[in-house]
């Protein structure tokens, strides 16, 4: 009986050798140690021995419980230690490895080309303004004194979503907005989407984006506005190229012109760029007409201005050499990736 306690020593001590884990070492702690373990059940066992005896297996009982705690906590231990290191080996970082390539995105060759005229503008003091898509028929027609037949009314032409709100044809209602909402001298240039049911091919798109001009001030005159627009051509397409100016009409602007410029692309000798005229045609401008400084509240009195709009699609087409408006709406990585 006294010897019970060491043979059990020895019992704890194998089944702690063999155990690989955790839980294989709490169970053994419990099989030994615990309140219904065999150690526990040798000490109830002591009833039957005479008091010297009973001291004795007491003083081995505490020894060997001592003994026993002390190898489960070891062996805890070194179990720890070597799931610590099993887990460093495997997360193993080798910082000598090649980085993965980021791929970074770049902007769209379109917002390029909107801040390109912005920033060219902005350089001439002008500040930048934005209007809404969706638009009122007053500011988009009827303000931009647009004769209430005028064909790009019709509903064939433009997006109506009520009778009296439709998206914009145009960025020319902006210039609305800023006369009623400021008093001159204003100068301002608004970039932004347009849209007009027009069906997709390589020149048209439903949804196209411009760049609208606005200045108005005292003995503002035609040679303002021809100054301003060939200092824009040459800064977004060379030093070397030169402007004219057509007549043209527009609804909103008297006199209307369409500006042409030398080919930048032939020098004026005649190429398919030009269409063989050396000349190409980029924007659209005139002398504010005085009816929409009246509906804006300006005095005509005494105010003149001019006004601009410059399709953005046309500039980056002819700028990168692209001949299908469709490419910018396609989002196709290899072509929009190399404008980046
Ligand atoms: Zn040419």
């Amino acid at each position: 009986m006294l010897n019970k306690p060491d043979e059990l020593l020895n019992e704890a001590r194998a089944s702690i050798d063999r155990s690989a884990t955790e839980a294989d070492i709490e169970a053994v702690r419990i099989g030994f140690l615990g309140k219904k373990g065999r150690l526990t059940a040798i000490l109830r066992s002591m009833g039957d021995l005479n008091p010297d005896e009973r001291k004795e297996l007491g003083l081995r009982a505490n020894r060997v419980r001592d003994e026993i705690e002390a190898l489960i906590g070891e062996k805890k231990r070194a179990i720890t230690a070597a799931l610590r290191a099993e887990r460093f080996s495997s997360e193993k970082l080798d910082v000598t490895e090649p980085g993965k390539g980021v791929s970074l995105g770049s902007r769209h060759p379109i917002t390029r080309t909107i801040d390109e005229i912005c920033r060219i503008f902005a350089n001439m003091g002008y500040s930048v303004t934005e209007g809404p898509e969706a638009e009122t028929v007053f500011n988009n027609f009827d303000a931009l004194n647009a004769a209430p037949n005028h064909p790009s009314r019709d509903l064939t032409d433009t997006f109506y979503i009520t009778e009296d709100i439709l998206l914009r044809t145009q960025t020319s209602p902006v210039q609305v907005r800023t006369l009623r909402s400021t008093q001159p001298p204003i100068k301002v240039i608004s970039p932004g989407r347009c849209f007009r049911a027009d069906t997709p091919d390589a020149t048209h798109s439903p949804m196209f984006h411009q760049v609208e001009g606005l200045l108005v001030d005292e003995g503002v005159t035609m040679a303002d506005l021809k100054g301003a627009l060939d200092a824009f051509a040459k800064r977004m397409f060379g030093n070397d190229v030169t402007t004219k100016f057509r007549p043209h009409f527009f609804p909103f602007t008297e006199p209307s012109a369409e500006m042409d410029m030398s080919c930048f692309v032939c020098r004026g000798k005649g190429c398919r760029v030009c269409k063989g005229s050396g000349w190409i045609e980029i924007l659209g401008c005139g002398m504010v007409h005085p009816n929409v400084l009246r509906v804006g509240g300006a005095d005509a009195e005494r105010y003149t201005g001019f006004a601009f709009g410059i399709g953005v699609e046309r500039i980056a087409m002819l700028k990168h050499g692209i001949e299908d408006i469709r490419l910018f709406y396609e989002n196709d990585i290899r072509f929009i990736g190399q404008f980046a």
